[in-house]
């Protein structure tokens, strides 16, 4: 984990302003302000690790392409940790395409790389998806992780550094 943030850490989150590194640092930082169980921390501070793993570069959506990174993710994440932590990282981008589906004034708000993605995605979830979406075990924490994601793109914003958390992830880690 800290050789892939090592590695690709420092490369821009896929069309935005901050880098890997701290979108994750701050997606996990609100995770950790609003109370949010280790496991959900831990996920939070995970749940892009498929962007570093694909190495398809940062300005994949620009050239087209779906680097599908939160099936790269799953694989990794599926591997060293329980599903509280896998599955609500697996499922982010899901959980963008129902509030989409959900929420009109949520696709106004996403930045416009993550539109551009989204369309990448599938688009808003269809009207039939949306219920099973809801009733599946993780969603509500996968959602909960999307609007963390979403916010974690502040330019210069402080927050606890990896270290903060390595504690926690060994912890939750099987
Ligand atoms: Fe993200």
């Amino acid at each position: 984990m800290v050789a892939a943030f090592g590695a690709g850490g420092g490369d821009l989150y896929v069309g935005e302003a901050v880098t890997q590194l701290e979108h994750a640092l701050q997606a996990a930082a609100l995770a950790e302000q609003e109370g949010a169980p280790d496991e959900l921390v831990v996920a939070a501070l995970l749940h892009d690790i498929g962007h570093l793993l694909h190495g398809l570069g940062e300005d994949i959506a620009d050239r087209g392409i779906d680097g599908r990174h939160e099936i790269a993710g799953d694989v990794f994440l599926g591997h060293w940790f329980p599903a509280s932590v896998s599955e609500p990282a697996r499922l982010h981008v899901a959980a963008k395409r129902y509030l989409c589906a959900k929420d009109p004034a949520y696709l106004d708000g996403l930045s416009p790389a993550s539109r551009l993605s989204l369309e990448l995605q599938g688009g808003a979830m269809p009207e039939g998806e949306v219920a099973a979406f809801e009733a599946g075990p993780h969603a509500s924490e996968a959602v909960r992780l999307r609007r963390w994601d979403d916010r974690a793109k502040e330019v210069g914003l402080s927050v606890p550094d990896l270290d903060a958390y390595a504690d926690r992830v060994l912890r939750v880690a099987r």
